[in-house]
């Protein structure tokens, strides 16, 4: 029986492996593609690793330095193998895969799950029309492109302006297609600025604000979409209708923890972030059941993904350990202009602080505030500038919680 089985060989999933590894747990890896990576693998472009080897780094050349101290440390890694289901209500879990070899059951004490993310489709942002060819998310273009040199089309319409939807406009500029135009219902880009004038402004790749795809036209191929102006509010302003030629068009409309995996077991789920409640070790609301990555929600950088990872490779030891838990949790909420907070509750016993990621709803100088249900301010934290394209990571100090049931965390304007 294993130690640890991490289904998910991603970044996340590798860094937890690699942490209790180290520590000289049993650990295995299983991953359903045929090698490790995650989707890191079709991320060619620079800008991974700045926070955890001080370098940017290419997605594969990141993914790379992880899966060196995989083989190093001889972590039993399942390639081609997909779990299909998990039962993990006892204290020895069972987990059932398949791979060519067959079916398999693969018995561990504690499991940390770091499957990922998925893409939002055009169903789920109720784009009409017909259903041809040519329609596709930009994580597809970035496999199609970077791993199989095939170009969606020519003339091209993304959706979306946030750093996914920017990244994949400059790289189709660079691969030569003959038009781009990005489209997006915010006065702004909602990505990084970088990426803004990185991607977009130095390339002169036209985009137009305000502006949503309200039917895709074509019969066996996409050839155009009816564009709509919308306000501020993304509700469309009728008779600014206008057809828009193009052979393909681009999602990238936001990325959702792929939690079935976790629901089939029981796990509950945030409404905010879509992904798994955990504690401040990422444990679930399943015991001796962890999760990590994109899957807890979706990290901007790499590096923040890989630090969940660490926290929770310290959760799996505490369990494993069978130390201490407080008597009943402590529940941290989100508060005044805050969308998402991991974690959700305080469960173990521990002295270091409680690292938790924030997105803001507001944007400029702020103060984030940790308050208790009476409004007493018990820690802050000043930001020279938020925004909610950009995740926040926050310290709260544990000798601030005792004797408290709840806290709330603001963002506070100046
Ligand atoms: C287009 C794009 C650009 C990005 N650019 C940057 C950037 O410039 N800098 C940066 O720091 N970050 C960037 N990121 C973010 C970064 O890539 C992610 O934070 C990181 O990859 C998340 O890693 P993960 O391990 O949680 O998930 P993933 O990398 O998605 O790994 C999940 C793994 O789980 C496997 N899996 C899923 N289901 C099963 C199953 N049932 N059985 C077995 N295995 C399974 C999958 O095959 C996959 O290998 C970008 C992301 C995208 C999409």
């Amino acid at each position: 029986m294993k130690d640890i089985v991490i289904i998910g060989g991603g970044p996340s999933g590798m860094a937890a492996a690699v942490r209790l590894a180290e520590k000289g747990y049993d650990v295995a890896i299983i991953e359903r593609k045929e090698e490790l990576g995650g989707i890191l693998d079709q991320c060619i472009h620079d800008g991974f690793g700045t926070k955890i080897f001080g370098v940017a780094l290419s997605g594969p050349e990141f993914a790379g330095e992880f899966i060196e101290q995989v083989q190093k440390l001889g972590i039993d890694v399942y390639l081609k193998t997909y779990v299909k289901s998990v039962e993990a209500s006892g204290k020895v879990k069972e987990i059932i895969t398949v791979s060519p070899d067959g079916v398999e059951i693969i018995k561990t004490k504690s499991i940390v799950y770091a499957i990922g993310c998925r893409e939002r489709h055009q169903f789920e942002i109720k784009i009409g029309g017909t259903r041809p060819a040519g329609v596709y998310t930009a994580g597809m273009v970035q496999r199609l492109v970077n791993l199989y040199g095939i170009l969606p089309g020519k003339n091209v319409v993304i959706v979306g302006g946030g750093d996914v939807g920017m990244i994949v406009a400059r790289h189709l500029y660079l691969e030569g297609v003959d038009s781009i135009l990005v489209v997006f219902p915010e006065e702004f880009f909602a990505g990084l600025p970088r990426n803004v004038q990185q991607c977009i402004l130095d390339f002169g790749i036209p985009y137009r604000p305000r502006t949503v795809v309200k039917e895709i036209v074509g019969k066996d191929r996409v050839e155009g979409v009816i564009l709509v102006q919308v306000d501020e509010k993304w509700n469309p302003i009728s008779g600014t209708e206008e057809f828009y030629p193009c052979d393909a068009v681009i999602l990238s409309v936001g990325l959702v923890p792929y939690t079935k995996k976790l629901t089939d077991i029981g796990a509950e789920i945030d409404p905010r972030t879509k992904g798994p409640i955990v504690n401040e070790f990422f444990e679930t609301t399943v015991r001796g059941v962890f999760a990590a990555g994109n899957l807890v929600q979706i990290f901007d950088y790499v590096d923040d993904a890989v630090e969940s990872a660490y926290l929770a490779a310290e959760g799996v030891e505490k369990y494993l350990r069978g130390e201490e838990r407080l008597e009943r949790p402590i529940f941290i909420n989100p508060g005044e202009n805050v969308r998402t907070l991991t974690p959700h509750r305080v469960e173990w016993k521990d002295e270091r602080p409680i690292t938790a990621f924030m997105r803001p709803a507001i944007e400029g100088k702020a103060w984030i505030i940790v308050r208790n249900e009476r409004g007493e301010i018990l820690e802050k934290s000043f930001r020279r500038y938020v925004r909610p394209s950009t995740l926040e990571r926050i310290e709260i100090s544990r000798d601030i919680l005792e004797n408290a049931e709840e806290v709330f965390i603001d963002v506070r304007g100046l």
